[in-house]
């Protein structure tokens, strides 16, 4: 098999994995007990939260485990409407966020939605005519799980902020990619989740700037200062900070690599005289590449390419009746002709160069 799904979600890193396998089966003691059995776990989810942290450029105390990436979107959304005014985002967002603003908007919460260009990106200026007054959070994804288009998020916060309103950014495909720094950056929310870099499935985090009002998203024990409340995934968060500071350690390498996979999948195209176009700007996530084939359909080059045991993703889905392309391509205006045969790989830092000739040779010949 050939995974170039990376972007749905990555393989578990086997240091990752060792170092959550003692807290599964010998120190297992609850976090919130006092005895030293449990003051064990405790320490170890401290220590957890503490390179976490530094991983980002924040405080042990700014972050806040969470089950998923889904989870800390609620909640960041969900802190915006506490907040009682109009919350503002952009069309192109994960479902997480898109989805919890239309509950939030069944409530009787505004909510606004910026326009992209036509590569995905959330210009400045179009946030400047929308906020207001009125506006208690902006939430703008850090970088396009689809396009892979990385945001400008200082400028971005820096508008909210002029306006008093909160920053939140969505970076769950970005943290352990690109470097990111939450205090130079000044966002006051960040979401990410362990399992788009190499972490276990179940955990993430929201990260929250000291001084801003917290509301509780789960009530109960008093777990994650009174916040978040459930007894702690000790050994998920152990693996957690274990694959993020080796991803974070080896983000320009990673990089590197992914771009020369990128480029000679892209060449290897070109040299076919395929009629495609390649969506998202030149400012995107390492080893996003969503591509959009004239007159083909994406969900048959999918299932063509699992065929020939290679995993990758596509940007529409067929129904019995006619094919569904994603908000996301639809909001950056791929023409109908090629929208319909859009396909996402998304390669990730295991991909080897003999894996990506043999995903460019398999497109080739299925399309074709
Ligand atoms: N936000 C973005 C941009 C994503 O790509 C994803 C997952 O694909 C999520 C949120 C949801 O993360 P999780 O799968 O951890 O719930």
């Amino acid at each position: 098999m050939i995974y170039a799904d990376n972007a749905a979600t990555t393989e578990l890193d086997i240091d990752a994995f060792e170092a959550m396998r003692p807290f599964l089966l010998q120190q297992y003691g609850n976090a919130s007990q006092p005895y030293s059995f449990g003051t064990e776990s405790k320490k170890a989810l401290r220590n957890a939260r503490q390179i976490i942290a530094r991983c980002i450029g924040a405080d042990p105390e700014e972050i806040f485990f969470t089950s998923c990436g889904t989870e800390s979107d609620n909640w960041a959304i969900k802190m915006g409407a506490i907040l009682g005014k109009r919350i503002v985002t952009s069309v192109i967002e994960h479902h997480a966020i898109l989805n919890s603003c239309a509950t939030l908007e069944k409530q009787g919460i505004a909510v606004s939605y910026i326009p992209v260009d036509d590569v995905g990106e959330v210009l400045p200026g179009e946030l400047e005519k929308v906020i207001g007054v009125d506006t208690s959070l902006v939430s703008v994804m850090f970088a396009n799980n689809e396009i892979g288009t990385v945001q400008s998020v200082k400028e971005l916060a820096a508008i909210a902020h002029q306006h008093g309103a909160l920053f939140h950014t969505d970076a769950v495909q970005v943290v352990g990619h690109i470097d990111v720094n939450v205090h130079e950056l000044d966002v006051d929310m960040l979401s990410a989740s362990a399992h788009k870099f190499n972490g276990p499935k179940g955990i993430g985090f929201l990260y929250i700037k000291k001084g801003t009002e917290i509301s509780a998203f789960i009530d109960g024990g008093s777990q994650e200062a009174g916040r978040r409340a459930g007894t702690e995934n000790v050994a998920s968060a152990v693996a957690m900070a274990v694959a993020l500071e080796k991803n974070c350690a080896n983000i320009s390498a990673n990089k590197k690599h992914l771009d020369e996979l990128d480029d000679l999948l892209i060449k290897r195209l070109n040299e076919s005289d395929l009629d495609y176009r390649r969506n998202g700007g030149r400012n995107h996530i390492p080893g996003n590449i969503n591509l959009s084939f004239n007159g083909k359909e994406g969900e048959m080059i999918l299932h063509r390419m699992d065929l020939k045991g290679i995993c990758i993703s596509t940007g529409s889905a067929c129904d019995s009746v006619k094919i569904q392309t994603s908000h996301v391509i639809k909001a950056i205006g791929v023409p109908d002709e090629y929208a319909a045969g859009t396909i996402r790989i998304s390669l990730g830092r295991d991909n080897t160069f003999e894996e990506v000739v043999a995903i460019a040779d398999a497109l080739v010949s299925i399309l074709k």
